[in-house]
């Protein structure tokens, strides 16, 4: 990105006229001229009006705040986007979080709003002149200098800190994606397939389960939030309509049971934690079950030794079980 700005010597004899060199209104204010090479002051100051020094001084704490607030839209907008739209339509989510996170830069950059930057800039000098650059030709102009137009580039180090705020809120989206989801296991024990519904949107395909085996039920991933969970039959009945809340990095079981059959869950001790085991039936009708753990394995039975030298530890699994 470039900026135009203009560019004259003159003689260092000569000193800068009490005119702000931002509205060429009567110069009050001394503000030292900062140099565009890094480490050379100039030691010169130039006289700017009281508004123009005011927001000069303040600038330092009104980009914090616009950064600060384009952080804030950008998290906020991403949170919101990925509670409401759940795991579907990301690039719509990246989209909504980069125009929140960049829109204070866009009122920033607007044609007419007021650019509080150095209206002077100090560029070098040698044995008799001072080479200045200048937001305005008509103040250098006044110095009876002859102007030359220059294209001087915005300094990297801004544009890196004006996007940050938007890279942190889209890191934030997919932290939200990756950490914040609940995984389900539906079953369903109708005679024919059903699909998946979430949010009701179509998710997945299913097979009727009648008992129990590993690939027994269907791992749905969603992302954590109020959702709405269904599985629709073959001919559109609705066989499963349920809302509720999904909390991030837990499991469910969603779905219901073939005739006869119940969830359990298995807990077995291995090596310094003992070797006890016990199966407990899950509490709850359905058709939404959420584990009070996070499970290991899913619909059979865990060895009574580890498949992996260990110290020890306990494994759960969920089981499909005749009632008790
Ligand atoms: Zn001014």
């Amino acid at each position: 990105m470039r900026q135009l700005w203009f560019r004259a010597a003159i003689e260092r004899s000569r000193l800068l006229p009490p005119i702000c060199p931002a509205c060429l209104d009567v110069g009050v204010r001394p503000l030292d001229v900062p140099s565009r090479q890094p480490g050379s002051d100039p030691g010169v100051t130039a006289y700017y009006c009281d508004d123009c020094a005011d927001r000069l001084e303040q600038r330092a704490t009104r980009l914090m705040a616009r950064r600060a607030s384009q952080g804030v839209l950008g998290i906020g907008a991403a949170t919101s986007a990925a509670l409401v739209l759940g795991g579907a339509r990301v690039p719509l989510q990246v989209l909504l979080t980069l125009l929140a996170a960049t829109f204070p830069l866009v009122i920033a950059a607007w044609p007419g709003a007021v650019q509080a930057q150095p209206a002077l800039l100090h560029l070098a000098s040698d044995a008799v002149r001072h080479h200045w650059l200048a937001r305005r030709k008509d103040f250098l102009q006044r110095l009876g200098a002859d102007v030359a137009i220059e294209h001087a580039p915005v300094p990297r180090r801004r544009i890196i800190w004006d996007l940050l705020p938007a890279l942190a809120a889209l890191a934030w989206l997919s932290t939200l994606h990756w950490f914040g989801r609940a995984e389900l296991r539906v079953l369903h024990s109708g005679d024919q397939d059903a699909v998946v519904l979430i949010d009701h949107r179509r998710r997945q395909t299913i097979a009727p389960t009648r008992t129990e085996h590993a690939y027994a039920a269907h791992a749905v991933s969603t992302l954590a939030g109020r959702r709405t969970l269904g599985i629709v039959g073959e001919e559109g009945t609705l066989l499963v309509d349920v809302t509720a809340t999904l909390w991030p990095g837990r499991d469910y079981v969603l779905g219901t049971l073939p005739a006869g059959r119940c969830l359990f869950l298995e807990r077995q001790e291995y090596g310094e934690e003992g070797s006890a085991r016990d199966l407990v039936a899950l509490p709850g009708a359905g058709p939404l079950w959420e584990l009070p753990v996070n499970v290991d394995q899913w619909f059979a039975p865990l060895s009574p030794r580890p498949s992996l030298p260990t110290s020890g530890g306990i494994r759960t699994a969920v089981r499909l079980l005749p009632c008790r």
